[in-house]
């Protein structure tokens, strides 16, 4: 049997389920999550150390709701306290992650290759249902783990057999804007896999240039995508953008409809609950945080983790997928501002703008006190510049904040590649 057999099994049986009834998705999912609840209760010392398994687990049973939430310290601190003493050779080999926060220290996970190829398949079901040509190149501009030297494979179902299949570049994400336009120019029609701060790069360097690329499909992956970058990758490129919520802990949790532009949450292989700040699950329209439960993460059993991104719960889809949705993703609460009015969101600023003026990305706009934000740029800031800048902000950022100006030597990517530009200091 060829290896690819278990993955076009497992892809049709994804393209069944997101269009079965309710009720056959949740039986599904909870045949996988009563395997995984007893895996870590049986296995692990940090849930074993809880006393009973959880009896209910119906995601919005009283029962199920009181099972704590995992966060990133317990597992940055007990990480042997969730390795399994045993599980089934099924999961195949155990492969670590890092999950290279953008704050605090990096928190190790482990995965499997049935986790890995859970995660591969989410990517297919994309590939599919968005109706990708799998004969084109694909660039990935990412973190490359100690490589610096693009490196090329072949994407797309393995099943259409390599010779049909298109090339893929894999090219780190720190390389010049400029060289990846290169890189990807005089080959007609591409697809690229990128995070939103390099969107806003490749965008605002190709609208500078006379550099022509079609870009039909950018998939973003990583931060919080912002409107205006969504935007100018229309203008610069002709792309429709495939937003998609995905995370080293949680996987690949939901990807933007082809029909409607919701987020279909990927029940087959992540529970994720949107909880509100009262710790109860969020209605269509409300807002709260991302927990996630990876139904394959039996390397590192996550259950009920606090991801730190937050959402706004979808409705139905009406393109008839059952799965449910995420109307909104809302970034991370460390890149939020805390508002005089007691609400928290990202600041609304325009980053296309801000970048075009300075002539390049590297600024924050940082809260550094109830009411005092700080732009912070590298270089040296023209007072035009910093006329259009501050004027830019001061009409987006509520009344009442003290802006200041600050230069600074350098602002580096995150170790994963990121570039946030926004940041809370003030804590929590
Ligand atoms: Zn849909």
């Amino acid at each position: 049997m060829p290896d690819w057999k278990l993955a076009h099994d497992y892809l049709e049986s994804l393209l069944r389920s997101e269009r079965a009834g309710p009720d056959e998705l949740s039986a599904y999912q909870s045949k996988l999550l009563r395997r995984l609840v007893d895996h870590a209760f049986d296995e692990t010392p940090f849930y074993a150390g809880r006393g009973g398994k959880p009896a209910d687990l119906a995601p919005h049973s009283p029962g199920w709701l009181s099972q704590p939430c995992v966060s990133r310290s317990d597992l940055v601190e007990n990480f042997d306290a969730f390795r399994p003493s045993s599980f089934s050779r099924l999961h195949g080999v155990i492969t670590p992650l890092s999950t290279g926060g953008s704050t605090g220290p990096a928190a190790r996970r482990d995965t499997t290759s049935l986790e890995a190829l859970a995660r591969l398949l989410a990517s297919y079901r994309m590939y599919r249902n968005w109706t990708f040509d799998q004969s084109r190149p694909f660039f990935v501009f990412r973190k490359l783990a100690g490589e610096n030297e693009p490196r090329r494979d072949k994407w797309g179902f393995p099943w259409n057999g390599e010779s049909n299949l298109g090339d893929r570049t894999w090219i780190d994400i720190a390389t010049p804007a400029a060289e990846q336009l290169q890189a990807m120019s005089g080959q007609g029609p591409v697809y690229v896999n990128t995070l939103p701060s390099n969107i806003l790069r490749l965008s605002v360097a190709a609208l500078r240039s006379d550099v022509r690329i079609s870009i039909p499909f950018i998939v973003s992956v990583g931060e919080y995508l912002a409107p205006e970058v969504r935007a100018a990758a229309q203008e610069a490129f002709g792309s429709t953008i495939i937003d998609s919520f995905a995370s080293a802990e949680g996987g690949v949790i939901a990807v933007q409809c082809p029909e409607a532009g919701l987020y279909h949450i990927q029940s087959e292989q992540v529970l994720a609950e949107i909880i509100s700040l009262h710790g109860k699950p969020c209605a269509p329209g409300e807002a709260g945080e991302v927990i996630v439960t990876p139904l394959y993460g039996y390397a590192t059993p996550l259950i009920r983790y606090r991801s730190g991104d937050f959402a706004e719960a979808g409705p139905a889809c009406p393109c008839g997928r059952v799965l449910p949705t995420i109307s909104r993703l809302l970034g991370r609460r460390e890149h939020m501002f805390a508002f005089p009015d007691g609400t928290r969101r990202l600041p609304e600023l325009d980053r296309v703008r801000i970048t075009q003026t300075l002539g390049h990305d590297q600024w924050v706009l940082v809260q550094r006190s109830k009411t005092g934000a700080e732009f912070r740029h590298t270089g040296v800031l023209t007072a035009a510049a910093r006329q259009a800048v501050t004027g830019s902000l001061e009409s987006t950022l509520v009344h009442g904040f003290q802006l200041r100006c600050a230069q600074v030597d350098a602002l580096p990517l995150t170790s994963g590649g990121k570039r946030h530009f926004t940041l809370n200091e003030m804590g929590n």
